[in-house]
């Protein structure tokens, strides 16, 4: 059999069992509520949906915003998915105040594409999400971030990624959105610990912080500096979305962290 009638079959297969896998798995789809959610293609893989239509959750492919924070002198690079608005910012607030957490594994899927911007094949890395305090998580149900980071591990294999929830939150402070920069930069002063012997874990490791959102930056800039002080080898930031109309137009670009954000680098192809 030539390689052409090989890459028939392939397609007719692929066709064959996204159709299967939509009528197994059919329901409506949480945001727009009129279209069905059903297995769609993303990255070159099938993926099984879990809340998104085909057209709600081809508009997550967005050019990705990737820049870097400044931690004590060393560049920490962020990859966020998108910005924090329109249909990121719908989701992640179904997922925070709607109680719709099995949105997390359509994000995953993004962030898994993701991803592929910057790991590298022959490392292993850790991937922590940042945790919610006790009290918040209890309310909740769920830390949207664990869900996030154990969906994407699932996806990547053990080869590529190892999901360690080694970060503490000592502080139950209040939530970050409510607060200007600098009242966001204090709130999170010293508010993370590491678990009892997680230091001998983080030593020499490539470490992936995973936070839904990024706005000042605050919050990941305190997660990695205790990170790096703990001896890790390098630190990534990844999230869902970006607020970046807050920043749009300002002539100095929020110091101390962020030095650079480049724009529209990098959309996902379709
Ligand atoms: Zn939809």
């Amino acid at each position: 059999m030539n390689t052409k009638s090989l890459k028939v079959i392939h397609s007719l297969c692929r066709s064959f069992a996204i159709k299967v896998l939509g009528e197994l798995t059919r329901s409506k789809c949480c945001l727009c509520r009129r279209g069905e959610v059903v297995a769609t293609a993303f990255g070159g893989s099938i993926s099984l949906p879990h809340r998104l239509c085909p057209a709600c959750f081809n508009k997550l492919r967005q050019p990705i915003l990737t820049g870097y924070l400044l931690v004590q002198e060393k560049p920490v690079p962020f990859f966020c998915a998108g910005a924090y608005e329109g249909i990121f910012q719908s989701l992640i607030h179904k997922i925070k105040y709607q109680g719709e957490a099995a949105l997390c594994f359509d994000l995953a899927i993004v962030l898994d594409k993701l991803t592929g911007e910057f790991l590298k094949p022959e490392i292993n890395y850790l991937l922590l999400p940042i945790p919610l305090h006790p009290k918040r998580r209890r309310e909740r149900g769920y830390n949207q971030c664990e869900l996030l980071a154990k969906s994407l591990c699932r996806r990547k294999g053990k080869a590529a990624l190892t999901y360690k929830p080694l970060l503490l939150r000592a502080k139950d402070t209040p939530p970050q959105h409510s607060l200007t920069r600098q009242e966001r930069i204090a709130n999170v002063k010293s508010v993370f610990a590491l678990k009892k012997g997680a230091a001998n874990t983080i030593k020499d490791r490539h470490v992936i912080l995973l936070d839904d959102v990024l706005t000042s930056g605050a919050t990941a800039h305190e997660a990695a500096l205790l990170l790096l002080s703990a001896g890790a080898r390098e630190v990534v930031v990844l999230t869902l979305a970006r607020t970046i109309k807050k920043w749009d137009g300002l002539k100095t670009r929020p110091a101390p962290f962020e030095t650079s954000a480049l724009l529209g680098k990098g959309a996902h192809p379709p």
